[in-house]
């Protein structure tokens, strides 16, 4: 139940204005949101998370974990709903997640930590998602 991708912004101006100064500074600028502060830090809701930008189904609740590191942790992604890019902005290597319908920046993934049976951290911005809870 994605928008028509026609009303997607096509600049970074456009989106200033559709987005709040936060939600625009991490999506569009690869931001990071202080950890611990996000909405969905400690989220045990069933249901679905939306890019905040585009309204992408990205993550699901039940791939939700409790990583101890002040950000929402998915093991696994909405197959294809996740793009992953080489980021070596801190001096080291990391892989930098985004949507991969808008573009827009999410936060970044791990592996090998051992958290999950799939381990696979997608450590995430609260402010670039929003849970949609299931009905009932
Ligand atoms: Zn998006």
């Amino acid at each position: 139940m994605s928008p028509d991708d026609n009303e997607l912004p096509r600049t970074e101006d456009e989106w200033r204005v559709r987005l709040a100064p936060e939600e625009f500074r991490v999506l569009r600028e690869a931001g990071t949101e202080p950890p611990w502060t996000g909405e969905y830090v400690d989220t045990r809701t069933p249901g679905v998370y939306h890019c905040r930008a585009c309204g992408a189904a990205l993550f699901r609740s039940d791939d939700k974990f409790d990583s101890h590191c002040g950000w929402p942790s998915f093991d696994d992604a909405i197959p294809g709903a996740v793009r992953e890019i080489p980021d070596h902005t801190l001096g080291m290597p990391r892989t930098e997640i985004r949507c991969a319908r808008c573009d827009s920046h999410l936060g970044h993934v791990f592996e090998g930590e051992g958290f999950t049976p799939k381990d696979t951290r997608h450590c995430v911005n609260s402010v670039s998602i929003r849970l949609a809870p299931a009905q009932g």
